[in-house]
């Protein structure tokens, strides 16, 4: 680190490697180089500890989607927890509009592969459906969070996050994927509270510290990129697995390794903002092997991505922001491509969609609409495109939007 640092990851070492495919067997050997350089799985569990490992589903779906973190990652860390003696148990409440309930749960895990994984390695999935409000009160904005009982109830957490771009937040990692950890249909909430972007990065950064995972571990083996995170991105394949203690100093590397700008993504700029890191993309580098060995070439960015920052406009660009964001892509549902099946109705936080059985497509009143692009997210059968209409298409070619 350079002297740029800031005052919270600078400490923070961050490590990277290549890993070629899904081979549990080549998954595991990844997995120990990468941790060497952080002190080995042994400098964060102990025996005896129970450790929630927190992965992306998201929804569940089949691992090749690249929606989820991989099941071989997941195996790969679960038996690297049981070599130390300790339990590892895997915690996910996946998505929006879909309650936190065993059923629901279940398919998610089974879909994703996980279930198979388990019996075949002999790891826990939690179905626990509990949850409890925790008090945050270092936060910012979320001074009191909802937290899954599974994750309340480990030892320790290791966050298991997936490589994507995301067309809320721009990009998602180690930070965003610790939002999961609040149960199920509770997350639509916090995007109707905090429909800013750069609202809801804070809170992220809140539950994220709050949660304080002992390691990060991110899956860029098969990543996405494009309209991420759900079925709208594509699978990219980066052959790199990315860990450190910090999730922030993580996703620094990772959106380095990308080409993807910092000051693009939300979440990094709200961390610069509190002091935990400086701003200075170079002062995070990753150990093993450097970001400049690692950079991914042509990268596709999600649609809304604005290579100059959400903060590049200064005062004026945060006064512009609630009132541009009106005119930003709005979500359309495709007869033909709709099944209607209602997921995304029950994860828009606002009730703007509803159902429309004579044009046989999901309908989105633009009015009521807050371009969370939670509907876009969940939609299992990449059913909605976004589309700037009006005004939207006039600031979107005058680079405002
Ligand atoms: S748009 Fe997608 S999520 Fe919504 S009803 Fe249609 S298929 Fe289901
Ligand atoms: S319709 Fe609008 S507010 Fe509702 S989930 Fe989709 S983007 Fe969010």
């Amino acid at each position: 680190m350079s002297a740029h640092a800031g005052a919270g990851i600078e400490n923070a070492p961050v490590a990277a490697v290549r890993c070629a495919d899904y081979d549990v067997g080549n998954v595991r050997a990844a997995l120990r180089e990468l941790l060497a350089p952080l002190g080995g799985m042994a400098a964060f569990v102990r025996p005896g500890e129970r450790i929630a490992l927190k992965p992306n589903i998201l929804m569940g779906s089949a691992p090749e989607a690249a929606i989820a973190t991989h099941p071989a990652v997941v195996a790969a860390t679960a038996l690297a927890v049981m070599e130390e003696g300790a339990h590892p148990v895997v915690v996910e409440s996946p998505g929006m509009g879909v309650a936190h309930a065993r059923l629901p749960i279940r398919r998610a895990f089974r879909k994703s592969g996980y279930v198979e994984a388990a019996e075949r390695y002999g790891f826990e999935l939690c179905l626990d459906t509990d949850w409890e409000m925790v008090s945050n009160p270092g936060a910012r904005l979320a001074k009191r969070v909802e937290v899954v009982g599974g994750v309340r109830r480990a030892d320790g957490v290791i966050n298991l996050a997936k490589f994507k771009t995301h067309m809320f937040m721009t990009f998602t990692g180690a930070t965003k994927n610790l939002f999961g950890v609040i149960p199920g249909l509770n997350k639509a909430g916090y995007h109707a509270r905090l429909a800013e972007p750069h609202r809801f990065a804070d809170m992220l950064l809140d539950v994220a510290y709050l949660v304080r995972p002992r390691v990060n571990i991110v899956d860029g083996i098969l990543g996405m990129e494009g309209n991420g995170p759900g079925t709208g991105g594509l699978p990219r394949r980066l052959g790199l697995l990315v860990a450190g203690s910090d999730p922030v100093a993580v996703d620094v590397a990772c959106c380095r390794i990308a080409g993807i700008s910092c000051a693009a993504v939300p979440v990094l700029v709200a961390a610069q903002q509190r002091g935990l890191w400086s701003g200075w993309e170079s002062d995070v580098d990753t150990v093993g092997v450097p970001v400049a060995g690692l950079q991914v070439k042509d990268f596709v960015m999600p649609g809304n991505y604005r290579g100059m920052g959400v903060g590049a406009g200064g005062s004026l660009d945060i006064a512009l922001r609630p009132i541009l964001r009106r005119f930003n892509r709005v979500p359309r549902p495709k007869a033909g491509r709709c099944t209607l099946c209602g997921v995304c109705e029950g994860a828009c936080p606002v009730e703007a969609v509803s159902l429309d059985k004579e044009a046989r497509t999901a309908k989105v009143d633009d009015s009521l609409c807050i371009r969370c692009y939670c509907c876009h997210e969940v939609c299992p059968s990449a059913a909605i495109d976004l589309e700037f209409t009006g005004l939207g298409r006039v600031f979107h070619r005058l680079n405002l939007l």
